[in-house]
């Protein structure tokens, strides 16, 4: 049964489907003997003293570095601990099936989820979230570091799920998991963004599918298309085969781009940086023969976690890609959480429009102690390399100043202290809003670099929820509204001297880079994936072609008349596998 939804990392898989349901660990049914019920119900009371103790490190912790209001949350997690009523259940449960305690407490902890989930009271429903949190910390506890169900998979597998969180996608092996599947999000997801990271063939927005799919079933995905099919007859199985054959003999001849500058034919030479989200996956940016990190989304150290990560532990991590990336560039994005990014621990709530709501630098500056302590892993990483830093979200003057003095108070506290680090470190700024794009002249004046963030651009700039499977196919970069926003900010930063990239999604389509190149930008980020790609289209093109087209398309009144005049001017010019009919933008 074919099924179309939206392509959201490019690639080809076929293999066993394997059903992901929300779960953090896979708990198993075994039966518990009679005489060994007392040693169970033992186990029971000692992994609620331990995540007792955990959580109230953890509260204490939040407490002094964020406030007793931010705390509150884990009082209430404390207090269903404590719940006689829970424990009266667990030990029962135990004594009565003689089965193991996870699996006991597991089920108590769904029932009363479901019955909550069920309560008219919206602060009630809310209260669901903080029991399933409590229900994985003692999980936690009870399974010590038991693999999650999926680092279990049987073998390697298409994984479909109804949704999956950025966190949650980090961790997904590329080996292990061949394909990936949901049934909600979009293109530009983070979710879809991390998978696309990892060289995993992605679909998103497959409305339906976990109707039909089981565990075991045959899968197939085409990233490129953006369609899947579930139990394929050989032949179509087959044709999927084949495709996937395809693709990897272009990409290995790709490798041999690798230590290639990106250069135009007539000598134009674009900046190519890696898009990472966490420590390790320079190499991959090494591989793929990227100039620097034009990217590193740091909020991911964040996620996935329970608490804090120590200014250390980031000094470290941020060193080794540093260090390693010498003497190319890394561009620190510094942490963009809120929006569908969120890390419970610090105190984040449910918001009825997160992506308008407290994030990126409004969630940063909210927080001082924890910015500054980032900001200061940062610079103290700069002396080990070549390192630059930038805020997400800016949408106003004072968000750029309030930050940047707060870098000046960290430099010069380091100064002081004789800690090493590089005074002259780059500062820039993400242009994200359509409020930053109409003041780049003032923000100019102020940051070294603009790195564009499209993605976020395009969703308000259009007014279209990035995520929001429903609406993808409005949410359109190559819209003119957005082109011009691209070119306004280019143009206002060129007059005061300034750089400027662009690390959105849409540069790592190689059509659409060619258009920025020809729009005058400095530099362009995407995933390792893509990287190999651009780097091919750009060397075969000329700059003056490139930008005679770009200037064509900021005439044109729509995308669709975009995209005919990139068909007319610059597909001729490109290989021809790069232009086949696959891409998703
Ligand atoms: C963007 O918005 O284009 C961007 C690069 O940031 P993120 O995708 O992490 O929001
Ligand atoms: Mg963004």
């Amino acid at each position: 049964m074919r099924y179309d939804g939206i392509a959201a990392s490019p690639g080809i898989a076929v293999g066993p489907i394997f059903c992901y349901q929300h779960e953090e660990y896979a708990v198993r049914d075994t039966p518990v003997a009679p005489e060994r019920v007392g040693e169970e119900i033992e186990r029971f009371h000692r992994a609620l003293a331990a995540a007792r103790k955990d959580l109230a490190r953890l509260r204490d912790g939040i407490a002094a570095e964020l406030g007793e209001l931010e705390a509150a949350i884990y009082d209430t997690h404390l207090m269903i601990l404590d719940d006689p009523e829970l424990l009266k259940a667990v030990e029962e449960g135990i004594r009565r099936e003689g089965r193991n305690t996870a699996w006991i407490f597991r089920g108590y902890m769904s029932a009363a989820a479901a019955r909550l989930g069920q309560v008219q009271d919206e602060y009630l429903r809310e209260r669901r979230a903080d029991l399933v949190d409590v229900e994985r910390r003692v999980l936690r506890q009870l399974l010590e570091d038991a693999p999650r169900a999926l680092d279990e998979l049987p073998q390697p597998s298409v994984v479909m799920a109804h949704d999956l969180g950025p966190s949650e996608v980090a961790v997904l092996k590329p080996g292990r998991v061949l394909g990936f599947v949901t049934e909600v999000g979009g293109r530009t997801s983070h979710s879809a963004i991390v998978a696309r990271g990892r060289g995993i063939p992605t679909v998103v927005g497959v409305r339906g599918v976990l109707q039909h799919a089981r565990t075991g079933d045959l899968g197939a995905v085409d990233g490129y298309a953006g369609q899947v099919e579930v139990n394929p007859d050989e032949e179509t199985a087959g044709r999927y085969r084949q495709r996937q054959a395809m693709l990897e003999s272009e990409a290995r001849a790709l490798v041999q781009l690798k230590d290639e500058p990106a250069v135009t034919l007539d000598g134009r030479t674009v900046e190519l940086g890696a898009n990472i989200e966490l420590p390790g996956e320079e190499e991959q940016a090494l591989e793929a023969g990227a100039d620097g990190i034009g990217l590193f989304r740091t909020e991911f150290f964040y996620l996935g976690r329970f608490e804090l990560p120590t200014e250390e532990e980031q000094y470290v991590a941020y060193r080794g890609v540093t260090e390693r990336m010498a003497p190319r560039p890394v561009i620190f994005r510094t942490m963009d959480l809120g929006g569908d990014k969120v890390a419970s621990y610090l105190g984040a709530s449910h918001e009825t429009n997160p992506f308008l709501g407290w994030r990126g630098i409004r969630f940063a500056l909210h927080h001082p102690d924890v910015f500054r302590t980032q900001i200061r892993a940062i610079y103290r990483a700069s002396a080990h390399g070549r390192v630059r830093m930038m805020f997400p979200m800016v949408s106003n003057l004072d968000e750029l100043l309030s930050t940047t003095r707060l870098c000046v108070a960290v430099q010069a506290e380091l100064e002081r202290k004789g800690v090493p680090h590089d005074p002259q470190l780059e500062i820039g700024l993400m242009i994200e809003t359509p409020s930053s794009v109409w003041i780049a002249d003032v923000l100019a004046r102020h940051a070294r670099f603009f790195s564009i963030g499209s993605n976020d651009l395009v969703q308000y700039t259009l007014a279209i929820d990035r995520d929001n499977e429903r609406l993808s196919h409005l949410y359109e970069p190559l819209e003119p509204a957005v082109l011009r926003s691209i070119h306004h900010t280019i143009a206002a930063a060129h007059a005061a001297g300034r750089w400027v990239g662009i690390c959105g999604e849409m540069a790592g389509d190689p059509r659409t880079a060619v258009l920025l190149l020809g729009l005058g930008v400095d530099e362009l980020s995407m995933t390792c994936f893509d990287l190999p790609r651009v780097k091919a289209a750009i060397r075969s093109v000329r700059y003056d072609q490139a930008r005679e087209a770009a200037l064509a398309a900021l005439e044109e009144t729509s995308a669709a008349g975009v995209k005919a005049l990139m068909r007319d001017r610059l597909e001729s010019h490109l290989p021809s596998f790069l232009v086949a009919k696959r891409s998703p933008l």
